[in-house]
């Protein structure tokens, strides 16, 4: 049976981290990290996303503001609203929670947000950074796995990867950055064919498609590390991810469970980025 990845563990040591760097941050400068936070319309789930991000703020002692706007919110009032937040000194990372209202687009938001203060690395300046391996930010959600990874000792080098899922805020970075630590990487998706052959290499195996039991025992290799980044519902309502839990474990090396495991991660590697954006700007960093 695998060992269960502690994601409320890891997280809560990081953020022990992160306020302790907060600490020094504000013996040197009197200043503490800010993080602006807006969501258009009344999405339940964004919602909740956005009282944790804010919850988290309050955890390490940061600032942060929530703006929300009506659903009904056009392309220019939300322009407006984010080049006057990005504006203020006392601000160092914004973000806008996504999905955004069919009307509007989430590419351009996502191009006003300065690059220096996009703390999700949506933009795409921090995006090609990450193609170069001379980053400042990550993706929250990848550079969280990659942080469970580094504290259970999983080193990747030589590890065959595979990321099932390609989408541009987890498949692709999460592959990226196992790339960067020299594991061998295979990225999969719908097009994918014969998908069990291809997960069943892996001795490191990430699941970011979305959907609940997709990853069933007969896909993983024996003592493979199964990380799964999947946030769904069950058919009982209850919060899921995309691997079949119960059985996967029995073959697993590790596993990180859904809730517990790399959800908490993301938001404390948000708090991470809003830490290293502040320090970048105010010239602090380490
Ligand atoms: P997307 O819907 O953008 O991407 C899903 C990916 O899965 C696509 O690349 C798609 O392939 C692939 N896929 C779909 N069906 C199959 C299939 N049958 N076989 C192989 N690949 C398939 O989702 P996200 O990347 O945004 O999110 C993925 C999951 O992770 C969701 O459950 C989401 O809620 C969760 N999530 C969790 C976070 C966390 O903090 N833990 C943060 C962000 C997301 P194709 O490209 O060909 O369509």
């Amino acid at each position: 049976m695998g060992k269960i990845i502690d994601g409320k563990l890891i997280s809560r040591d990081t953020r022990e981290k992160i306020a302790e760097r907060r600490a020094a941050l504000y013996e040197k400068t009197g200043k503490v990290p800010g993080l602006a936070v807006v969501i258009v319309g009344d999405d339940p789930a964004s919602k909740v996303y956005v009282r944790n991000k804010k919850k988290g703020c309050e955890e390490v002692g940061f600032y942060s503001e929530v703006h929300e706007m009506p659903a009904d919110t056009t392309m220019e009032e939300l322009t407006e609203k984010i080049l006057s937040i990005v504006s203020r000194d006392e601000i160092n990372g914004i973000l806008v929670q996504l999905p955004l209202p069919s009307h509007l687009d989430e590419r351009r938001v996502i191009d006003i947000i300065p690059p220096e203060k996009d703390v999700d690395a949506f933009h795409p300046v921090n995006t090609g950074k990450i193609m170069i391996g001379n980053y400042c930010f990550l993706p929250c959600t990848p550079a969280g796995v990659m942080k469970m990874l580094e504290y259970e000792g999983i080193d990747v080098t030589g590890k065959e990867c595979v990321v099932v899922g390609r989408s541009n805020i987890v498949g692709k970075p999460m592959a990226m950055l196992l790339l960067q630590a020299n594991g061998t990487v295979t990225v999969c998706h719908s097009r994918t064919r014969n998908l069990p052959e291809v997960t069943r290499r892996a001795d490191i195996l990430v699941s970011a498609v979305g959907r609940p039991k997709f990853i069933t025992a007969d896909m993983v290799k024996e003592g493979a590390v199964v990380i799964d980044v999947g946030m769904n519902r069950d058919e009982s309502g209850k919060l899921c991810g995309d691997v079949d839990f119960d059985n996967v474990i029995e073959k697993a090396s590790a596993i990180t469970p859904v809730p517990g495991g790399v959800g908490v991660m993301t938001i404390t590697m948000l708090l991470e980025n809003t830490l290293r954006a502040a320090e970048a700007q105010w010239k602090c960093g380490k």
